[in-house]
């Protein structure tokens, strides 16, 4: 079906990029999922994931720390489907410790795959965008886009990074009718975070509950996790005609975080 809208998905093989790539496959999208590897099991799940929606489905290896590969993934995806109509920058990583002691080589890994890839890829899209008439960027940025936290001085400066990107695109592309947000979540149950409950309930001898609630949830006011089908939902609201006002937004979904 040549009129399905085409959506990239950056860093799409597990956690929220997987449950965006199977929000947007089931409002009709055809799906571009994307990592570092380049694996049977990578291009099996795009398959599953395509098919289970009646879309195309394609998945293109490129590492996001690499300015090439990011601008390259774009336009493989335009090549394969003819356009792009939906990006959404995903990819991303973490690092955690005190500031002096900062591995640099690990900052420049966590801006690289956090900031910069989301300006190739953007620049890459954009034109493709243009010609069509029409596009829509989505950046997953965080809670720490907008707030910090100790220990984490890389992430918390490229997903800031990420908000001030995002509404300078925005505001360039006001007229194009291209729109350009960032989602900001809190705590999302991904299956990362997931395989981490059994050592937090083992480290402060407390049951499930008791450890999602006092230790993960500290800060989340709901005292619930994000799921990925919240932010693919989000996703694809973004991504509607209904949205067409929404641009250069940083949107929390974050039961509360920032509210505080
Ligand atoms: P995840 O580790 O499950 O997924 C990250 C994805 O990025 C994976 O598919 C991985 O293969 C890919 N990736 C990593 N390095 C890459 C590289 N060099 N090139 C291409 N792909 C690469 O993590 P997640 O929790 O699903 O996180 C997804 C995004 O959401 C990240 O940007 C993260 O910062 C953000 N986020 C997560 C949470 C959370 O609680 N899980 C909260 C706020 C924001």
């Amino acid at each position: 079906n040549p009129a399905r809208r085409t959506a990239i998905v950056t860093g799409s093989t597990s956690g929220i990029g997987l449950g965006i790539a199977e929000a947007l496959a089931a409002s009709g999208c055809n799906i571009v999922l994307n990592s570092f590897s380049d694996t049977d099991s990578d291009h099996a799940l795009v398959r599953d994931v395509a098919d289970r929606h009646g879309v195309e489905g394609a998945y293109i290896q490129a590492d996001m720390s690499d300015a090439a590969a990011c601008r390259a993934l774009v336009e493989q995806a335009a090549q394969r489907f003819g356009t792009v109509d939906i990006l959404v920058n995903n990819a991303g990583i973490q690092h955690v410790a005190p500031v002096e002691e900062f591995p640099i080589d690990k900052w420049n890994a966590i801006i690289a795959i956090n900031l910069s890839s989301s300006f190739h890829t953007i620049a890459a899209a954009i034109p493709h965008m243009k010609r069509a008439g029409h596009g829509r960027i989505v950046n997953i940025a965080s809670a720490h886009g907008l707030r910090a936290s100790p220990f984490k001085s890389a992430y918390v400066s490229a997903k800031h990074g990420v908000l001030g990107l995002t509404k300078t695109v925005a505001l360039e592309l006001a007229e194009e009718k291209i729109t350009c947000n960032a989602i900001c979540p809190g705590y999302v149950l991904t299956p990362l975070v997931e395989a981490q409950i059994p050592d937090q309930m083992k480290v402060h001898h407390m049951d499930r509950e008791t450890v999602v609630r006092e230790v993960m949830l500290a800060r989340q006011p709901s005292r619930e996790f994000v799921t990925v089908e919240e932010i693919g939902g989000l996703v694809v609201f973004l991504c509607s005609d209904h949205a067409a006002q929404i641009t250069g937004a940083a949107l929390p979904v974050d039961g509360g975080w920032t509210a505080q």
